[in-house]
């Protein structure tokens, strides 16, 4: 595995090019099994570059750019044991340089949800991940479906922008009890990781009531919001339309999101679920137009 330290190494990804389409996974790293399931999904289809950078500008004033677990050895080593052909590791100078004053403005999708609590946080997601795409140059990246809303941010980046990319996403690896996995997951003590299954439960139970037939959003909203009591403070408890993220005027049909987020003693968790309901029923889907077909 190549560690490029910088991006006066970059040019050393040369060697992989060629080999199959290069595949991208950007992380901030205090990697887990999540992450390490998009490197074995990209690995699959080409040699994967993984990025370690916890990005300043996706972080607010106030929030947690500072207190970020950053473990590199481990990560390295994490990212060695799961196929990975190169890891870039950029610093905040190869990343924003002197200037930096040219930015990407996230779309209508990070009008509500994340976007509306945190405040430039997917123009901060947008410019990084453009910035790695020009840096890297891959043919495919690959995110995770926890982050629903990012990975539907970035599609509409692409698409907007006429990125020669394919975005691929890759479902939620979750502990066993059901809980998403996460870095923020580190945060938590026993007490508040056992309240944090509350974002779990909720979307298990907005999950069944839709299962059971109710087609009202509001309904199951209410649902999950108040699976959610054990939480300290609810941010959101939503249903959403995919992939534009609007709001439904009528009863739930077709592609939706269920996505809660909530503080939990110091984390800020958020957990969702994409389902497809129709007449035949309801099932989980792929959040991506691209995933969906392959
Ligand atoms: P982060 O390091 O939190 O920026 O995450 C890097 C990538 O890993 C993003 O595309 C995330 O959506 C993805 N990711 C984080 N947690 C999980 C998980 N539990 N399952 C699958 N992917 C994940």
């Amino acid at each position: 595995m190549m560690v490029l330290r910088g991006a006066a190494e970059l040019s050393a990804l040369g060697a992989l090019r060629g080999a199959g389409p290069l595949v991208l996974v950007p992380t901030m790293g205090a990697l887990h099994e999540g992450h390490l399931s998009l490197v074995r999904q990209g690995a699959s289809l080409g040699p994967v570059v993984a990025t370690i950078f916890v990005n300043p500008t996706q972080f607010g004033p106030g929030e947690d750019f500072d207190a970020y677990p950053r473990t590199l050895d481990a990560d390295l080593a994490l990212l060695a044991g799961a196929s990975t052909a190169a890891v870039f590791v950029p610093s905040v100078a190869d990343m924003y340089g002197a200037a930096g004053e040219v930015t990407v403005r996230a779309g209508r999708r990070a009008a509500g949800l994340c976007g509306a609590s945190r405040p430039g946080h997917f123009d901060g997601v947008l410019t990084v991940v453009a910035k790695l795409f020009g840096m890297v140059r891959p043919d495919i990246a690959i995110f995770g479906s926890k982050d629903a809303q990012q990975c539907l941010v970035i599609e509409q980046m692409v698409a907007d922008l006429r990125l020669p990319v394919t975005l691929l996403d890759a479902p939620t690896v979750r502990e066993p009890d059901g809980m998403a996995m996460s870095s923020r997951n580190r945060y938590l003590g026993a007490a508040d990781r056992e309240r944090a299954l509350c974002l779990s439960r909720a979307l298990a139970a907005g999950r069944d009531l839709v299962a059971a037939g109710e087609r009202v959003p509001a309904v199951v909203e209410r649902a999950m919001r108040s699976a959610l009591g054990p939480a300290d403070a609810v941010d959101y408890a939503v249903v959403r339309n995919l992939p534009e993220l609007d709001e439904g005027t009528g009863p739930l049909a077709g592609r939706v999101l269920l996505a809660v987020a909530a503080r939990v003693g110091p984390a800020r968790l958020i957990d969702n679920v994409a389902l497809r309901v129709d007449a035949a029923g309801v099932e989980e889907t792929r959040l991506l137009a691209s995933s969906t077909r392959s």
